[in-house]
């Protein structure tokens, strides 16, 4: 595998443009490369999907059944007189509809954006407003609930496709499965180009008011690289992406990129479950596993005594996104898996996996790895209109990205100012501090809205909680600024507990205490809360903000994408 990334090394987008087949008139379509080619290429005997149904069945899909049924979606579309350009909606969780909708759609020139199933009325509203929604694909009791009372104010809409529903069509929906068994499996692509644009994503609203990312065509060459290169995909392996379809990585890693790769991807329709998943892991034999750090943290909170009743041997890449991962959770999995878990950095806006540890790379841990090969990251500080790039080793600044990478976002849906402000001096800024260290590794430091300033220190929270953590005590940790007469800010610290642990005002300062020792006392947190639970996104993020709000009593914001709303 070193040789291999070596050879990779020095490849850039040009080549990896090359990895990819294109159609006959030179146009870019993202299913042609997840699914027809495959088949074009003899592979279509190939297992593509193998599903496991919440209640315990399976269902298995082959390229040549996933293009029967794409082509059979993207014909139903045309059939109601949709063409390229139609906005397709779904509100669904992990069913193999999801799949047949979002690559169908992708074959009939449409836009395809997934949203969380579990949104309520209000964040499914005012998302398929602002993303001119033609058509939704949805439960029945769903439509029902979150979409059927404001229908009528929204003209657009045109078609509601119900999935899990009796034959019969309503008034105003039409049953999918119905439908789809009337319509022949037989559609010609529409001939989209690379720029075309394909995907809607709204952001994770960690930070705010949730943004619409615009994805094109283009975007495959990254997903295809990335998910060869940062996740080590090969044509043989069993992969698992746990990540829930409503936000990005849902649809790059857990659609694009294993079927760009020709690999067998596993959906798991049920939600976290620390021994299904160990099950899961050991019965299907995956071998390429992609999660997140909530996860992770659940994992490790359920115990080790669960994981080592299991043989995971078959286990041989794993990898994690979405928040910072601490370092205690790469020990653990070393120590468990004998495997590390390879971090990579990645946002809605970039698309596609930028900064990684790929295979052969020592993993530091706590870093979030190298750039991939052909992107162009750096630290920089801003300077009025311009930025200066920051050489100095473990200096922290902002994450910036050299624009030009195909997954990058072509806009935010109906805010072109907000995007014009992430572009200064021919860089893109994240909005997230890092720091590269002499080797190279690039180390989070904390999204710039969570950065803590205290008695002139810059503090970022994730160093703080990664120490929390590593307290026998702690399962969780999140740290936050609160406004100081004299420092300026104070950090204030929120932990959760294992399983075990009683909150105590002794285990209290000792985790004060603890924290000091290891960071010294300029940045360790002053006060600290022991809570029973973390306010969340749904795609598993720390909502730092929110803490701060509430502790300030201020306004909460935008909390659409709340897990458990108080
Ligand atoms: P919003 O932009 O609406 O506030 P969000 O930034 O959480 O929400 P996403 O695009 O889903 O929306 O998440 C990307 C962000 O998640 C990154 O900018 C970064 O802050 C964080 N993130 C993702 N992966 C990592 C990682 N490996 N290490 C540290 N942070 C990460
Ligand atoms: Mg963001």
């Amino acid at each position: 595998m070193a040789d291999y990334d070596r050879a990779c090394a020095d490849l850039n987008w040009d080549d990896f443009r090359d990895w990819l087949d294109y159609l006959p008139s030179g146009g870019l379509n993202i299913a042609f490369e997840a699914v027809d080619r495959h088949v074009a290429h003899g592979r279509g005997d190939h297992e593509a999907i193998r599903w496991l149904g919440k209640s315990g069945e399976t269902r298995s899909y082959s390229y040549a059944d996933l293009k029967r049924e794409t082509d059979r979606f993207a014909r139903f579309l045309s059939d109601l007189g949709h063409g390229p350009g139609v906005r397709v909606f779904s509100l669904l969780g992990r069913v193999p509809e999801l799949y047949f909708a979002a690559l169908g759609t992708l074959k009939a020139g449409g836009v395809f954006c997934p949203l969380f199933s579990a949104f309520g009325p209000e964040p499914v509203r005012s998302r398929m407003t602002i993303g001119k929604a033609d058509v939704l694909v949805a439960r029945a009791r769903d439509y029902a609930k979150k979409v059927a009372p404001w229908r009528a104010q929204m003209p657009d809409l045109k078609h509601v496709l119900i999935t899990e529903s009796p034959d019969e069509s309503g008034a105003d929906t039409i049953a999918l499965a119905a439908a789809l068994a009337r319509t022949p499996a037989q559609f010609e692509l529409v001939e989209t180009r690379a720029e075309d644009m394909a995907l809607l994503h709204f952001t994770s609203g960690t930070t705010g008011k949730p943004k619409g990312a615009i994805h094109v065509h283009e975007a495959v060459v990254a997903h295809n690289a990335t998910g060869r290169i940062a996740l080590d995909l090969r044509p043989g392996d069993i992969y698992w992406c746990t990540a829930d379809p409503g936000w990005v990585t849902g649809t790059s890693y857990g659609i694009i990129a294993p079927l760009t790769n020709g690999v067998t991807m596993l959906v798991d329709e049920a939600e976290f479950d620390a021994r299904r998943w160990y099950e899961t892991l050991e019965r299907e034999r995956v071998t390429v596993w992609y999660t997140a750090p909530t996860a992770i943290r659940l994992l490790m909170k359920s115990g080790a005594e669960i994981a080592k009743a299991h043989d995971l041997s078959r286990l041989r890449f794993l990898a994690s996104v979405g928040e910072p991962l601490n370092p205690e959770a790469v020990v653990w999995s070393q120590k468990l898996f004998g495997r590390p878990f390879h971090d990579n950095w990645w946002q809605t806006e970039t698309g596609g996996i930028m900064i990684a540890n790929y295979a052969s790379m020592d993993v530091k841990p706590g870093s979030m790895g190298k750039p991939l090969p052909a992107v162009e990251a750096a630290i920089v500080e801003e300077n009025g209109d311009s930025v200066r790039v920051l050489d100095t080793a473990n200096a922290p600044g902002h994450l910036a990205l050299r624009p030009g990478w195909p997954s990058m976002f072509r806009g935010y849906l109906d805010e072109e100012k907000r995007y014009a402000a992430c572009f200064k001096g021919g860089w893109y800024l994240s909005g997230d501090l890092a720091m590269r260290d002499e080797d190279g590794y690039f180390w989070f430091v904390g999204r710039a809205d969570d950065v803590i300033k205290s008695a002139g220190h810059l503090i970022g929270p994730f160093e703080v909680e990664s120490a929390l953590i590593e307290h026998p005590a702690v399962a969780e940790a999140a740290v936050i600024g609160i406004p100081d007469e004299r420092a300026g800010e104070i950090v204030k610290g929120y932990v959760t507990l294992h399983q075990g642990f009683q909150s105590s005002p002794q285990l209290n300062k000792e985790l004060l205490g603890h924290v000091r020792s290891r960071l010294g006392a300029a940045i360790a947190p002053r006060l600290m809360e022991i809570v029973d639970d973390l306010p969340r996104t749904r795609s598993g993020k720390i909502m730092r903000r929110l803490l701060k709000a509430r502790e300030l009593g201020l306004p909460e914001g935008d909390i659409s994408t709340l897990e458990k709303p108080a």
